[in-house]
């Protein structure tokens, strides 16, 4: 036993105490209310719901009602479906609230994330000769790299000059919150925007939203977030971190399907501030006088006046069947699992690596239980692709990042822990260790 020094006892690495971690936890019958992918005739054991999230069994009613109303009622299901599609969007706010820790009134339901991130960023990233810096983490998604590229230049400054990234240190994986503070700090007067994301894409890692977004007010700027893996993971108080704006999809965590619509937060300081310049679109505009077609536009004082298209109807449908699921699980208790799944995968990865004298697999996601959500991510020092390629054949649906990343996120509405207790032996067996 003497090898296996520093590991949780409170666990252990067998089937039996996997199968004992399920019949204790109370979400476990949410599960049934998923389709599980099947590999090779049984079904799959699914870790990647941070990249598309899986099909409620409900979900195809909920897009049938909608699919109906319109064969039956054409223009004027607007008014007399059974979700009038007039006012569609309005069923998400609350359904969202929970889930990001905000108020109804800052959040809306609309567009797809990366275009959120733009219009949001066309509202709160206005840079001066003075003040024109953006402060992110190297790595950032690359979708939110060509945004903030994009932007730049549109208000006529380089990349070069106005992006500011914050690295990991030399030899470490993660990025330092002291070092992310200390670089406001030293760009104070320059920085117009600090944007993070709320968890790290690529090695699971959560940020300090709320020390982030102080030390950006204390700087005189805007604080934003993307949340596209963080919405539906991890603990999230939007309003009462302060934090400016925020956008997320909703295809991850939140199972609402490929390109389903996305969401976006800002905060209730700003919502009824006529001078922030927004992108204009008519949903955005006063709802009693939206349809008198009139020049001028009125924004509706809440989140909702970011608007500009009228409701994506089909995609919310999926998105409503999911986020009320989320209702009847209960944010916390996912929250809750989610990090004991997380906890044991640590774990049994330890113990694998307990089974060698180098170390097999590095695991780059932070092990603080307040740093990290679902997703776990691995360095493979031995045999990364042999390891990958016979979890794949084996009938688990993880993913591989270049050069040797495997990244898996087991979640709390339908993963298991013996899903979990499953990957360790086919790792283990792939190395050809006993335990
Ligand atoms: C998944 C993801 C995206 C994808 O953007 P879409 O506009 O939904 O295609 C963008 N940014 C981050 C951080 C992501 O994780």
């Amino acid at each position: 036993m003497n090898e296996k020094v520093g590991l949780d006892l409170k666990y252990k690495n067998t089937l039996d105490y996997a199968r004992y971690l399920d019949e204790n936890d109370s979400l476990k019958h949410f599960r049934d209310k998923f389709y599980i992918p099947m590999v090779n005739g049984k079904e799959s054991i699914y870790f990647t719901g941070n990249s598309l999230g899986l099909q409620p069994k409900t979900t195809q009613d909920y897009v049938l009602n909608e699919l109906e109303d319109w064969a039956n009622f054409g223009v004027e299901g607007h008014f007399h479906a059974r979700h009038p599609w007039v006012s569609y969007h309005e069923l998400f706010p609350e359904l969202l609230s929970e889930i990001v820790g905000a108020m109804p009134e800052e959040l809306v339901a609309m567009n797809q994330l990366t275009v959120n991130l733009h219009l949001l960023m066309t509202s709160f990233y206005r840079p001066t000769k003075e003040r024109y810096k953006i402060i992110c983490e190297a790595k950032a998604f690359p979708s939110d790299q060509y945004a903030f590229q994009s932007q730049v230049k549109l208000h006529g400054f380089t990349p070069e000059a106005a992006i500011i990234e914050v690295a990991p240190r030399e030899g470490s994986q993660v990025i330092d919150n002291n070092d992310i503070l200390a670089a406001i700090k030293k760009h104070s007067n320059e920085t117009a925007l600090v944007l993070f994301g709320g968890v790290n894409y690529y090695n699971g890692q959560v940020f300090d939203m709320q020390a982030i977004c102080r030390a950006a007010h204390e700087a005189g700027a805007y604080c934003g977030f993307d949340l596209a893996h963080a919405a539906g993971n991890i603990e999230l108080e939007l309003h009462d971190w302060n934090v400016d704006f925020a956008c997320w999809c909703s295809y991850k965590y939140l199972n609402s399907g490929p390109g389903g619509v996305a969401g976006a937060f800002i905060h209730q300081r700003h919502i009824a501030d006529k001078t922030i310049p927004r992108l204009a679109g008519w949903w955005g505009h006063d709802k009693e006088n939206r349809f008198k077609m009139e020049k001028e536009f009125v924004p509706i004082p809440t989140a909702e006046g970011w608007q500009l298209s009228n409701a994506p109807v089909l995609s919310m449908a999926a998105h409503k069947a999911s986020l009320d699921i989320f209702k009847e699980a209960g944010m916390r208790n996912l929250i809750k699992k989610g990090k004991e799944l997380s906890g044991y995968l640590l774990y049994i990865l330890k113990d694998i690596n307990s089974l060698f004298s180098e170390k097999i697999i590095e695991v780059i996601t932070p092990n603080e239980e307040n740093q990290r959500g679902c997703q776990v991510s691995m360095l493979m020092h031995k045999d990364g692709r042999k390891i990958f390629d016979s979890l794949i054949q084996q009938g688990v649906i993880a993913d591989w990042r270049e050069p040797n990343v495997i990244r898996v996120a087991p979640v709390p509405l339908y993963n298991r822990f013996e899903d979990i207790y499953l990957f360790g032996e086919i790792i283990r067996n792939t190395l050809q260790v006993s335990k």
